[in-house]
């Protein structure tokens, strides 16, 4: 039987209480969004077990998940999300791929590098981020934005943990755990196992 993934170390990057006024994750304006989450068939086996139904993840070797349409809103939802009570349902074993937000795991621009970066999309870590203003005036670009000393400190934990032996084996089982390129994304690191891991078996699927 497939190992589980282990849970990513250290704080969560977000305080739960911030995500509960936000209105950005689990969240998907279309319902065949390339960032529904990816869910491997030890995540699979775990979301069915806390209520996911097992039709809102076509293939159960490893998919991304099925969204919903939003009772009283536009959009489409995670199935595993309340949004009443703004809470995932199976918060306690969600997939990594929900762990690791608003860190990202994706392609570069070029799509021959993995790397790591973070979602400006989120509104804390836009918060958080700090950079120098154009002469011109107005917001820094999103490319010069840095985080602060702690959360740079979880990104290179969270980068560590990607490249562990047992993560890599995942992941290379696992390749559209990998996104495609996000422009919103600022990249932070390259990922060098992982990329010679996904290029050696020339696994580079996308979603
Ligand atoms: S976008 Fe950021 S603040 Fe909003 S729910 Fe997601 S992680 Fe939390
Ligand atoms: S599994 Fe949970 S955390 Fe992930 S998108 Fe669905 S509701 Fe959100």
């Amino acid at each position: 039987m497939p190992q589980a993934i282990p849970i990513i170390p250290g704080p969560q990057v977000v305080p739960s209480a911030v995500c509960f006024k936000c209105q950005v994750c689990c969240r998907f304006p279309e319902q065949d969004s390339f960032l529904r989450p990816y869910l491997t068939e030890d995540e699979i086996r775990q979301a069915v077990t806390h209520g996911i139904p097992s039709s809102s993840l076509p293939d159960h070797r490893g998919s991304q998940i099925e969204v919903v349409r939003h009772p009283t809103d536009e959009g489409f939802l995670c199935p595993a999300f309340d949004p009443i009570t703004q809470h995932c349902h199976i918060y306690e074993v969600r997939p990594l791929d929900c762990q690791l937000y608003p860190f990202a795991l994706m392609w570069n621009a070029q799509h021959d590098w993995v790397v790591l970066g973070w979602d400006t999309l989120c509104p804390f870590l836009l918060e958080q981020a700090d950079g120098d203003r154009p002469l011109t005036g107005g917001a820094p670009p999103t490319t010069m934005l840095t985080l602060p000393k702690a959360l740079m400190e979880q990104a290179q934990r969270v980068a560590t943990y990607l490249e562990s032996d047992n993560v890599l084996n995942a992941l290379a089982g696992h390749p559209r755990l990998v996104t495609p390129f996000q422009p919103d994304v600022v990249v932070l690191q390259t990922l060098d196992r992982l990329t010679a891991t996904l290029r050696s078996s020339n696994m580079r699927d996308t979603r």
